[in-house]
């Protein structure tokens, strides 16, 4: 028996791997920081073979809560993630499994490779509607790509998505995935009346370093993306410092920041109640692109979220609250499980990447339906 996590996003430590009833496991911590939650790495040689598998330091993950009611994400194709009931004890992880092949992959969620976002960002370019560019480098040497789609006469709305900020929340880049097949199909009316009102600039990822080296929430040199926008520098946060100067130049109506939640098993948005120059017509049309979600997907709810904050007490190193304050627009965060949807729950697969590209579609049919009110 071998495990592995030398892999794009790999990460795991063995503790002790002698007996594959008892392979004891920890998660290693995000590169000069202390958050850790994020996990995937491979298991062979364990065909028929009864596993008990333990991650031992859950207990100090990021966020505890989130082992509650969670069940690990398995595959033996790399393509279909199925769920294996997982118990927490306040301390450990653990799950058992007989695998019925030679190797099996276990992961936090469903990941997405590097080498699948260079696949999503080459796809997108065949398209006649799309333009791709590089806006600068990570402190890897990676490149920070932006999608920038449809053109035509001036004066159309900017439209900002991005995605993985926090490197471990992938279900944020299958949204895009989601977003982009929906945006790029030439038969799709709804994608033609956008494009025709829109520009769309797109960052798929947001955090390419933290991706690869198996992050949960940092980049290279430790820093949460999420709370550097008011104080980004190429030395420590390129990948904002680039995005937020982009967007300057360029301008934005609306602005999507796409995230996954640990501890809630539900889909929700989070907004800037508490920026300092607040306007009422921002408040308006963030109810309104709620309102008209929920109707569009059984999958979103507005009961259970995160707190308001008070008049005046945002925290204007988070993106949402920057981008709402600095350009005036509507701006958002939105939050998928990393669990499931409890509201509408798939015991067998969980949330997952294609509830993931359903959201993100019925995002874009909520946009269609609000862009002449942005
Ligand atoms: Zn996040």
């Amino acid at each position: 028996m071998l495990i592995s996590s030398q892999f794009d996003s790999g990460n795991i430590e063995v503790v002790k791997a002698i007996e594959a009833s008892d392979i004891r496991l920890k998660i290693r911590k995000d590169n000069q920081s202390d958050f850790y939650q994020w996990f995937h790495f491979r298991v062979s040689g364990v065909e028929d073979t009864p596993c008990k598998l333990t991650i031992e330091n859950a207990g100090g993950a990021a966020y505890t809560d989130g082992w509650k009611d969670y069940k690990v994400c398995a595959s033996y194709d790399r393509e279909s993630w199925f769920r294996v009931d997982t118990a927490f004890d306040g301390e450990t992880l653990s799950w058992e499994c007989t695998p019925d092949q030679d190797f099996i992959y276990f992961s936090y969620f469903a990941p997405y490779s590097q080498e699948r976002h260079a696949d999503l960002v080459a796809d997108a370019a065949q398209s006649p509607l799309v333009r791709t560019s590089v806006l600068g480098h990570t402190l890897d040497g990676q490149d920070m790509d932006l999608i920038e789609l449809g053109y035509g006469p001036e004066g159309r709305k900017k439209i900002w998505l991005q995605a993985r900020q926090h490197p471990g929340e992938t279900m944020a880049e299958w949204w895009m995935e989601g977003a982009l097949d929906y945006l790029l199909d030439l038969d799709n009316p709804v994608a033609r009346k956008l494009l025709e009102k829109a520009h769309f600039y797109i960052v798929p990822n947001m955090n390419p370093d933290g991706s690869a080296r198996g992050h949960l929430r940092t980049n290279a040199a430790g820093a949460n993306l999420n709370r550097e926008w008011n104080i980004a520098t190429m030395d420590r946060s390129p990948e904002v410092y680039l995005v937020r100067e982009k967007m300057a130049e360029t301008g934005c109506d609306f602005h999507m920041d796409v995230h996954g939640d640990e501890g809630l098993p539900y889909n929700f948005i989070a907004g800037f109640e508490g920026i300092p120059s607040l306007k009422d017509r921002q408040m308006e049309l963030i109810e309104m692109f709620q309102n008209i979600l929920e109707k569009l997907s059984p999958d979103f709810q507005q009961e259970h979220g995160y707190d308001e904050d008070k008049p005046g007490e945002a925290d204007l190193s988070m993106c949402t609250n920057y981008v709402a304050e600095a350009h005036g627009c509507l701006a958002m965060t939105l939050e998928m499980p990393f669990k499931d949807n409890a509201d509408l729950p798939d015991p067998d697969y969980g949330w997952s990447p294609e509830r993931c590209r359903h959201l993100a579609r019925a995002c874009m049919d909520t946009l269609h339906r609000m862009i002449d009110e942005l």
